[in-house]
């Protein structure tokens, strides 16, 4: 067994962690990045798949992130804008693709007019939320026992209308069924992003991407740090007491003033702490869970949509595949589309054989982009709910009345034990941004306790 001493210990090595370890180097303080996987990055990996380049996590940048933006430039990386020239497609209750052009869908006059009206209150609301303290807002209570969907259908009879409202923060975002968090939690997301009218607009939430794949954030974040990220390292037992932290893994024994535990708050519990975590961590990690999507890769010989005048970009709360973009990479000739398949129908498509999958799949993206979206020469479903260190996809989020209930203690920390990550972020919530701005954050206040 190896003994280590550092500053600080970290545990995790995606973007919150990473950033987190820098940071605190550059303050002049000793760190070690404990890493349970292999590789670094957590939800961030691009790989390369029978030739074809994927980005299996994370990929999008919006105009929002700056902490994001501000790494990426501070790396010297480059981004590049998604594909976007054309119509988008729309599929509706009728079963047919619709083409269209801007935000809203082509709906009958009337739903338009109730989507944009509820559009409208949804952003006054969500302008009433501060996203780094929701559970302050006076109606926080009121907002966080009312679900989703029962507060949609509240405000309209229109089902197509609150189904289309309804999946950008549900099927789109927090990856779980409408009637399983709150209006509170669905007004979080939306804040995290600036609007409710922000997170609809996929130009704006999913506008650029990095050359080379996002990953390349804490690889290069990593290699800053070099001998001081330890991979393969799943921390077993943490230690902890007024004067410092002693984590175990499977070879180090790594001593600190303090450890971040920079990872998914679900896996909290895959950690031995001694003493246990007091009575409000226990509970308060009880009521968070991962969401649940599949994010689907085809890679075909070229953009053939593109021909068609189609941008790639599609929508349907009907769909088995709810949205799909044109995902080619950088400078690629052939042209790759990504879908995804969320919460529930992600739970039916795991109960059919790998084939069937694909073929079902494969073809609720036909009925966007025509009978050749059925025969990509590469296939492939990310698959994060069989992630041992991750558990799901996106994030990880309250079930109902959880935000109000424990989401102010989320980030506070305990003794020596501090917290960051993606999935308690205000800004950037459940994004790249807020893993980084959270690592950030948990730095800043390791650096001022330890001037104290
Ligand atoms: P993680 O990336 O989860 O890192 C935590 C690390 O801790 C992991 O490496 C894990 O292995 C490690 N770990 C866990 N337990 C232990 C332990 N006991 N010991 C040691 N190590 C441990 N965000 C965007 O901004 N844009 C997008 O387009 C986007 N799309 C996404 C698509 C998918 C399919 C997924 C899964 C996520 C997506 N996200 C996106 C979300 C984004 O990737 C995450 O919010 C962010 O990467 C989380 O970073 P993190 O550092 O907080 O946590």
């Amino acid at each position: 067994m190896a003994e280590i001493t550092r500053d600080v210990l970290i545990i995790g090595a995606g973007a919150a962690g990473l950033t987190a370890a820098n940071d605190l180097r550059k303050a002049g303080l000793s760190v070690a990045v404990l890493e349970a996987r292999d590789r670094v990055g957590g939800r961030l990996w691009t790989d390369v798949i029978e030739g074809a380049m994927l980005e299996i996590g994370g990929q999008w940048v919006s105009p929002d992130q700056d902490a994001l933006k501000d790494t990426i430039e501070e790396l010297g990386l480059e981004t590049y804008s998604r594909y976007r020239e054309g119509d988008s497609v729309y599929v509706g209750p009728d079963g047919k693709a619709h083409r269209f052009t801007g935000e809203m869908f082509p709906v009958a006059p009337e739903t338009e007019a109730e989507i944009a009206r509820v559009t409208e209150i949804l952003d006054a609301l969500v302008a009433e939320i501060d996203p780094d303290r929701p559970w302050a807002h006076p109606s926080a209570e009121d907002w966080d026992t009312i679900t989703w969907d029962a507060w949609l259908r509240s405000q309209t009879d229109d089902d197509e209308a609150v189904r289309n409202l309804a999946f950008a923060t549900g099927s789109a975002m927090l990856t779980k069924p409408t009637h399983s968090f709150s209006l509170l939690q669905s007004l979080l997301m939306a804040a995290s992003a600036g609007s409710y009218s922000n997170l609809v607009d996929a130009d704006f939430i999913l506008d650029k991407r990095v050359v080379g794949g996002l990953q390349q954030v804490p690889l290069r974040l990593a290699e800053r740090l070099g001998d001081d990220v330890l991979l393969n390292q799943p921390v077993r037992g943490l230690e902890w007491s007024d004067t410092g932290v002693v984590a175990t893994t499977d070879q180090h024994t790594v001593r600190a003033r303090h450890a971040i535990l920079a990872h998914a708050p679900v896996l909290y519990s895959r950690i031995a702490f001694d003493p246990p975590l007091p009575r409000r961590q226990h509970q308060l990690h009880q009521h968070l869970s991962m969401g649940f999507v599949i994010k689907v890769h085809a890679v075909y010989d070229r953009p053939f949509w593109r021909e068609q005048g189609l941008s790639g970009t599609a929508f349907s709360p009907y769909e088995l595949s709810h949205e799909a973009y044109d995902n080619t990479n950088h400078g690629d000739e052939r042209g790759t589309l990504v879908g995804f398949v969320s919460d529930a129908n992600a739970d039916g498509v795991f109960e059919l054989s790998a084939e069937e999958r694909k073929e079902r799949i494969l073809e609720s993206l036909s009925h966007y982009y025509g009978p050749e979206a059925k025969n990509p020469v590469v296939y492939y479903e990310s698959d994060w709910g069989s992630e041992e260190w991750t558990r799901g996809a996106y994030a990880a989020s309250f079930d109902m009345g959880g935000l109000h209930r424990y989401g102010a203690d989320l980030r506070t920390a305990v003794g020596p034990i501090h917290f960051a990550c993606s999935d308690m972020a205000g800004a950037g919530y459940q994004h790249v941004d807020g893993a980084i701005r959270m690592g950030h954050l948990v730095a800043s206040n390791i650096v001022d306790a330890s001037r104290d």
